[in-house]
């Protein structure tokens, strides 16, 4: 389970550093393309994404889900079961609702 608070991959611009190690930086833009994606559609239960799961080895698209109440979005992979919440992704530039 991932617990990520997306303003702690980004530097003071908001972008992605490019200085940042492969693999953070791997997630980073994984994180990234999560946020963007749910908040074009802002579903409020788990649904598809085009978006490759992370895992090693791993082959599946994740499905992710806003919580209006909480603010974090939700994402898991149905074929490895890797999950994870994204908060503090407001106001980034991946942010479709603002
Ligand atoms: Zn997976």
């Amino acid at each position: 389970m991932y617990i990520s608070n997306m303003t702690h991959f980004l530097d003071e611009q908001g972008n992605i550093p490019k200085q940042m190690p492969k693999e953070a930086r791997e997630l980073a833009n994984f994180f990234a393309l999560v946020v963007d994606s749910t908040t074009k559609t802002c579903p409020l239960t788990l649904t598809a994404t085009e978006i490759r799961c992370f895992h090693k080895g791993c082959h599946g698209t994740v499905n992710s889900a806003l919580s209006r109440a909480k603010g974090e979005i939700r994402w898991y992979c149905p074929v490895c079961e890797n999950e994870g919440v994204i908060s503090h992704w407001q106001g980034t530039k991946w942010d479709n609702m603002r």
